[in-house]
């Protein structure tokens, strides 16, 4: 066995009745045994039992283990990218498993030198008012598939830091790297502080439903984020909802087309698309729609799909067949409206893997369900327009409002486009960068709550007023 092998195939159970395969090739890379409702009560009972000694300690204290944590991470580096790219399909280079990896490295380094510290709110002869923030308890959190170590990350960090102990249910399409990433930290972490619990979605809403978690992070669909709303109510549980996104690019006629296709390619491709703030709609104006298509077209054509394992593939398989039949689907419904097949839409089933080609869709209407839907994969519709309030009243048209952009040489102009786009970061020639000091979180239905900066940290805490 080579070495970046181990971590994997320490979490896998060797008796586990679940068969988990790469998405590249379909070979069988490690069983797991999904866990039930009790094993969430198990996992609940000894965060919660955690807690009290874990918020005890100093703020000091907790930073150091998050550091340590970093640390960790760091060691385990190229097994938890191994482990990424077997099970998730990302490649192992670029933008891919080690880019993610670093990720977790830099949130928890971020996380842990963020400070929070107590605000005086009043200070004179009639009042003295200070707030506190304090530990929720137990906070459960909950991840997809796409990116399943540093999403996670997203919603430990913050909550260990804040004296709240976690426990975390994993995608059930990505259980190994959910417990590797989980296994490396208890390396240093304290025993009970983070947990982690197998399952589809009955374990994930027992988790909901448990009266002791206070707190829910979840990240994932806009339909099962609604389903988590009612399942703790009953609790009134806090929660930090971080949904789908359908995110619409504005480009002004003032772009250089060659200049952008790089930025429109990685805004729209990272991860083969499988990003909540991808780009999933692109509006270009009519005096150079065929001009940014052919750049974008001549740029995409450059980047590889293939097996994440090899060091040159910039674009992997999809991770699973439920998402390869939804892009499909949209793609063929697309053709079948006369849309334009740019390049790509034509997979090759006889081959083993989710791999979809890299696809460019022209001439389609704004009402496609293509551009409606949450694609999700790497396929990217570009839709004419000819007035700018028309692109920004599709750009508004979807219930989602997670990320948008704005491309133009005129940096006032965009920021004024962007004003108008109803989302919750729009970025400005570019696509998707995120920064740990920077709240991030959506509008509309992509959710509510936010994650990152000092914002994040109070999304996982109770604020508490000491009056008098
Ligand atoms: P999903 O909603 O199907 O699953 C997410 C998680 O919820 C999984 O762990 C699943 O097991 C669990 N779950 C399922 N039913 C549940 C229930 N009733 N109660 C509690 N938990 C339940 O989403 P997915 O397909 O894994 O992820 C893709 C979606 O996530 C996309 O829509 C994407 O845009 C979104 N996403 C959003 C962000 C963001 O930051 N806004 C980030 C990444 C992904």
């Amino acid at each position: 066995m080579e070495a970046r092998e181990a971590l994997l195939a320490r979490v896998s159970a060797a008796d586990g009745t679940t068969e988990i395969r790469d998405p590249a090739t379909g070979e069988v890379i490690g069983k797991v045994t999904y866990g039930t409702p009790e094993d969430v009560k198990a996992a609940v009972d000894t965060a919660a039992a955690a807690q009290p000694a874990w918020a005890a300690l100093s703020d000091e204290q907790r930073v150091a283990f998050l550091n340590r944590a970093a640390d960790t991470i760091e060691e385990h580096a190229e097994e938890l990218a191994y482990a990424i790219v077997r099970e998730q399909g990302k490649p192992i280079n670029g933008l891919g498993a080690r880019y993610e990896v670093a990720g977790c490295v830099g949130w928890l380094r971020a996380t842990a030198a963020t400070p929070l510290p107590t605000e005086v709110l009043v200070d004179d002869e009639t009042n003295h008012a200070e707030l506190h923030y304090r530990p929720i308890g137990v906070v459960g959190a909950i991840t997809p598939w796409n990116w399943p170590l540093i999403i996670a990350t997203w919603q430990i960090a913050p909550s260990l830091r804040m004296g709240n102990t976690v426990v975390q249910k994993p995608s059930e399409y990505t259980t190994l790297c959910g417990l590797a990433l989980v296994d490396v930290l208890n390396e240093v972490l304290p025993e009970g502080v983070l947990t982690a619990v197998t399952g589809a979605g009955d374990v994930g809403e027992a988790l909901v439903r448990d009266k002791r978690v206070g707190k829910v992070m979840f990240t994932g669909s806009v339909k099962t984020g609604m389903k988590v709303v009612e399942e703790s109510a009953g609790n009134l549980s806090r929660l930090t909802l971080e949904l789908g996104g359908n995110d619409a690019g504005v480009v002004l006629p003032d772009v250089d087309p060659d200049k952008v296709a790089e930025g429109l390619f990685y805004g729209a491709f990272i991860n083969n698309g499988q990003t909540c703030a991808a780009l999933k709609r692109l509006y270009v104006p009519d005096a150079i729609y065929d001009r940014v298509i052919d750049s974008l077209a001549a740029f995409t054509a450059t980047m590889p799909t293939g097996n994440g394992l090899d060091e040159n593939t910039a674009l992997g398989p999809l991770q699973n067949q439920m998402q390869w039949n939804v892009v499909n689907r949209l793609v063929e419904d697309a053709r079948q409206r006369g849309a334009r097949v740019v390049m790509g839409g034509d997979p090759d089933t006889s081959q083993p893997g989710f791999f979809y080609p890299k696809t460019l869709i022209a001439d389609i209407d704004d009402d496609a369900p293509l551009v409606q839907e949450e694609q999700f994969g790497p396929v990217l519709p570009i839709i004419r327009y000819t007035d700018l309030e028309q692109a920004i009243a599709w750009a508004n048209g979807v219930d989602v409002g997670l990320g948008a952009s704005v491309w133009s040489a005129d940096r006032d102009k965009a920021k004024e486009i962007a004003a108008r786009l109803e989302a919750g970061t729009v970025w400005i020639n570019g696509h998707g960068g995120i920064h740990p000091m920077v709240p991030f979180g959506g509008a509309k239905h992509s959710g509510y709550g936010l994650e990152f900066g000092v914002e994040g940290l109070k999304s996982v805490s109770v604020p508490q007023v000491i009056s008098g």
